[in-house]
């Protein structure tokens, strides 16, 4: 899943390629994806794109036209993604067909414009179009920005919490932005435990934190901005140290990452650098040694 360094990333490449061009064409392949229906997608054609931002881990693309500020806000959830191309085919798409591509943007003269596609089955990708992203519960709810909230904030929301770490920095209503790859990594460069209580953090713990998260995050930034929107994928996966990285030594101490499994989902920690050694429990893992 996306999360705040290539949604910034994906932000920065579409608005140097489409910001001051006019959408030509919205092309909808999945109606499912569509959250809102008025305005819609026929209101964006026309319309000049003025920018392109960020909000947690949604992309939006800001337009106007005439007198009407329109936005189309983006969730890319967990297997979607945004395909730049220089040349889109001008063949409609087929409503309700097998391709990944679920809404089309045509925007440059020259035939320019991005796919949004969802892999898998779980149809989870989600667009709305509104005059204004805050008009969206889900946007509006957010927590503060993970980059933005200050260390005082973050200490009494770590204080004012009943969660562990790792729900805590994935709750995009506590803070927004990070999801299950960067809270891994968080976590890891913290050396604490995905498991910890968020209030029982001592100040030195909530500032190792603190420092990591910011970290963390901007040195993402800094590899994905300005990466072509194709290779931001790869790029995240090989700044990896503990995350998808199961088995593999840690970079830190050559311990073994391990890993804990839920039924849809599963997280990655060193115990040596992050709990003392002690191995957490995972409910398949011990299926398997019965
Ligand atoms: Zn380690």
């Amino acid at each position: 899943m996306p999360e705040l360094p290539e949604i910034t990333a994906i932000a920065d490449y579409v608005g140097a390629k489409a910001v001051g061009t006019q959408v030509r064409r919205v092309d909808v392949a999945a109606l499912s994806v569509l959250k809102t229906y008025a305005p819609g997608p026929q209101d964006l054609v026309g319309a000049t794109v003025t920018g392109t931002r960020r909000i947690g881990k949604y992309f939006i693309l800001d337009a106007r036209k005439g007198d009407d500020a329109l936005a189309l806000v983006v969730h890319l959830s967990r297997a979607g993604w945004l395909r730049w191309s220089e040349k889109l085919s001008p063949t409609p798409l087929k409503p309700g067909g097998k391709s990944p591509i679920a809404l089309r943007v045509h925007v440059g003269p020259e035939g320019e414009g991005f796919d949004l596609t969802e892999a898998g089955t779980q149809k989870r990708l989600a667009v709305w179009i509104v005059r204004d992203p805050q008009e969206i519960e889900m946007v509006a709810t957010l927590g503060p920005d993970a980059l933005a909230v200050t260390r005082d904030e973050f200490g009494a929301i770590l204080a004012g919490s009943r969660a562990q770490l790792k729900t805590l920095l994935r709750d995009q209503r506590t803070i927004a932005g990070i999801g299950n790859a960067y809270s891994d990594e968080i976590l890891h460069a913290a050396k604490l435990s995905p498991f910890a209580a968020a209030k029982s953090l001592d100040a030195h713990q909530a500032d190792a934190l603190y420092a990591a998260m910011r970290s963390e995050l901007q040195d993402a930034v800094e590899r994905s901005v300005g990466q072509h929107v194709a290779t931001l994928k790869a790029e995240k996966r090989s700044g990896m140290k503990v995350h998808a990285r199961t088995g593999s030594p840690c970079p830190v101490c050559g311990d073994a990452v391990r890993e804990v499994s839920f039924a849809d989902r599963s997280f990655q920690y060193c115990a040596t650098c992050q709990t003392g050694g002690k191995v957490l429990a995972d409910r398949r893992m011990s299926k398997l040694l019965k």
